[in-house]
């Protein structure tokens, strides 16, 4: 294991102590963001079917794990669910559809629940879009701010 790696790993736990005060909620936030979680949820839920999961054969969510809230134990998946932050990439690269299921809840009381790699997808580039349609709004609020930005009005069309 790097130096690095074996850092982050100290951290995580370190500041999985301090989660609760506002000093370590930032240091958490900042930690996630170098371990290149973009968006990540202190409400949810994860559980992983232990009758499909192909455990030995794959190990790869324990892999994918940004947080190590995964681990291998006993011939089964442990989750160390404060370590959760909901991001999806152990269900992303799961080899078995509905194996893990993760639910979770945005700020503005929206809940989101995949349990498939299709699901994860689909739901990214929701995400996306709606980042990219409220870039685009924030420079041109209405059609005149746009054809304004083009050089043109309504009328000349
Ligand atoms: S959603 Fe999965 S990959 Fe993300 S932190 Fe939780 S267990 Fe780890
Ligand atoms: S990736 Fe899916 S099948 Fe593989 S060990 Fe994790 S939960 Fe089980």
């Amino acid at each position: 294991m790097s130096k690095n790696k074996k850092n982050a790993n100290a951290d995580i736990f370190q500041l999985l102590l301090e989660k609760k005060e506002k000093q370590g909620k930032i240091k958490w936030k900042a930690l996630l963001e170098s371990l290149n979680v973009k968006e990540f949820f202190e409400n949810g839920s994860i559980s992983i079917n232990e009758r499909t999961c192909q455990g030995l054969e794959c190990e790869l969510c324990i892999k994918a794990c940004p947080t190590k809230a995964l681990y291998w134990r006993d011939g089964k998946v442990g989750i160390i669910k404060d370590l959760c932050v909901y991001c999806g990439a152990c269900v992303l690269c799961c080899i078995v559809d509905d194996c893990i299921t993760i639910t979770r809840k945005r700020a503005d009381g929206t809940t989101e629940s995949f349990s498939k790699p299709g699901d994860v997808v689909v739901l990214f580039n929701g995400i996306n879009s709606r980042k990219r349609h409220q870039r685009v709004r924030g420079i041109f609020p209405d059609d005149e701010a746009y054809l304004k930005r083009c050089g043109k009005t309504k009328t000349a069309l």
